[in-house]
């Protein structure tokens, strides 16, 4: 089955990851992360806003409803965080499993953050925090060279359905 999804909502939608739309040391292609929080909720693809960090829907998702917490701030290493930047990004983590699990059921969750280009960041300049979902039979983690898999569900789908589930867990 071909890739309905990227002719889906690519269009339209900011590139993170691929070609020309990745941001690297020498161009001057605007980091997504930094970019995102100044649109809409629907248009950025955003789940939650906390103080200072915020919850956005993967464009390259590796399973449905895969987030990433993004801190607002550009920087690029854990290390590099203020004390309550790292609690609140993983403060939104587990916020995000909770309402992962509620609305799709999910059995676990891979977690993780690559740190530098050369660990596989796409966008390695600006921290985030991956968040999967997992269901048991699901396919593996990274099942994906240079292609994205047919999904079940739309990405603004998902994020609605995230979005207004966010304050229904504790
Ligand atoms: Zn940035």
């Amino acid at each position: 089955m071909p890739d309905g999804w990227s002719r889906l909502w690519a269009p339209h939608r900011m590139s993170y990851l691929s070609g020309e739309n990745r941001p690297l040391p020498g161009n001057d292609v605007v980091c997504p992360f930094c970019a995102v929080p100044a649109l809409s909720d629907e248009d950025g693809l955003i789940v939650a806003r906390g103080k200072e960090a915020y919850v956005v829907m993967n464009l390259y998702p590796y399973n449905a409803g895969h987030l990433l917490i993004c801190a607002y701030r550009h920087v690029a290493d854990l290390t590099d965080l203020s004390d309550s930047e790292r609690n609140e990004i993983f403060e939104l983590t587990s916020h995000s499993m909770k309402v992962l699990r509620m609305v799709s059921g999910a059995n676990g969750f891979n977690l993780g953050m690559n740190q530098g280009a050369v660990s596989g960041a796409g966008v390695a300049a600006h921290i985030h925090q991956h968040v999967v979902p997992r269901w048991a039979g699901d396919a593996n983690f990274m099942p994906i060279i240079g292609q994205t898999k047919v999904l079940p569900q739309l990405l603004q789908e998902t994020r609605a359905a995230l979005a207004n589930s966010w304050d229904l867990v504790d």
